[in-house]
């Protein structure tokens, strides 16, 4: 990992680098996350369809070639795919990655994280939204809670550092939870970072009534821990940062009421290869056919070039000014790419 030459990185036409690739590995999941996947039952994406490991080490050759340096493994819940750790492996080994990370909702992380940290994985991040059990299984339809803490215990224990706990923010749900996640986070050594609700399309029954804006967020914050100061340096980082007067730092993701387009300089891959340059997209690039087709592998760098070279993407910037001016939201789009369990967040 690290050590390639500093190419001039690829910009789109808001001067955007493309640095950082999310790598979807499948778009099933073992929670049922009602913010996420509301529905009883999915259309999942065939096997034969889902990138083998293989191919995606074929992809990442031409990202790394055309600037990215951060690469984070999503699904779906990543943890599900079998042999995960092999791919961990092979990533670690690219020349070129300076932070391989992996985004798990923790259900299967006790019996995996050491394998994960052996194979060369760097940090993570654990998504958890409430510390009640009654309300974790209402929101995941699933009684898993003590899973998810063992996981992050078994993640400390192997020596993984820098983890990240994401909570996603749902009014009448766990608003008043703040203050004790917190807390959690600072006695395991983790940083929490509190999610605004946001609606990315599909079908999630997204509402801004269940929006807890950031300024409550940190109100929520000060009223119980003090005080919280701004951390400088955010660059293009989705989490504005902040430090308690202890000492403890979080982040929040305001994704919907300050939205954070300008140096967004990510972009996503599916579980079947198709490449969506912002979490708003609603159309993909399809590797797949590139890469099982007759072409040269040169086709699909010149497709990363091309798409990235036209990047315009300001997804949740247009989102915000559309409700502000009281615009219709856009129909729920049909194609399943445009899920957030697909996508890969
Ligand atoms: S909405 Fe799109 S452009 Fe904006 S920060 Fe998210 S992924 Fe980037």
């Amino acid at each position: 990992m690290g050590r390639r030459a500093a190419l001039m990185p690829l910009l789109d036409r808001h001067d955007r680098p493309l640095r950082s690739l999310r790598i979807s590995v499948t778009d099933r999941c073992n929670l049922r996350c009602s913010y996420c996947m509301p529905a009883a039952e999915y259309r999942w994406i065939p096997h034969e369809a889902v990138l083998r490991y293989e191919e995606i080490l074929r992809l990442l050759h031409h990202f790394l070639r055309a600037g990215v340096r951060r690469v984070r493994i999503t699904g779906g819940e990543p943890l599900l795919r079998l042999g995960l750790d092999n791919l961990v492996r092979m990533l670690a080994g690219l020349d070129g990655i300076e932070d391989l990370a992996l985004t798990t909702n923790g259900v299967l992380l006790a019996e995996q994280a050491a394998a994960l940290r052996a194979a060369g994985l760097g940090r993570l991040t654990i998504s958890l939204d409430t510390l009640d059990r009654e309300r974790f299984r209402r929101l995941t339809r699933r009684d898993d809670l003590a899973r998810v803490l063992a996981g992050i215990e078994a993640a400390a224990a192997v020596g993984f550092a820098g983890t990240k706990l994401n909570t996603v923010v749902v009014r009448g749900f766990n608003e008043d939870e703040i203050p004790s996640l917190l807390a959690f986070g600072r006695e395991h050594g983790v940083e929490v970072r509190f999610i605004e609700y946001m609606d990315v399309g599909g079908g999630t029954g997204w509402s801004e009534e269940r929006v807890v804006p950031q300024e409550e967020i940190l109100a929520r914050v000060a009223s119980a821990h003090g005080a919280p100061q701004p951390v400088a340096g955010r660059g293009s980082a989705p989490a504005a940062r902040w430090r308690l007067p202890d000492g403890t730092v979080f982040g929040v993701i305001a994704a919907t009421t300050a939205p954070f387009c300008a140096d967004c300089d990510r972009s996503r891959i599916t579980a079947d290869g198709h490449w969506f340059t912002c979490l708003h997209a609603t159309r993909g690039h399809d590797f797949r056919s590139l890469l099982r087709g007759p072409g040269p592998d040169q086709a699909i760098a010149h497709l990363i070039e091309s798409v990235w070279r036209r990047r315009e993407d300001r997804g949740a910037e247009e989102a915000r000014a559309r409700r502000l001016a009281g615009g219709p939201e856009p129909p729920a789009g049909a194609d399943r790419h445009a899920e957030m369990h697909v996508k890969g967040g």
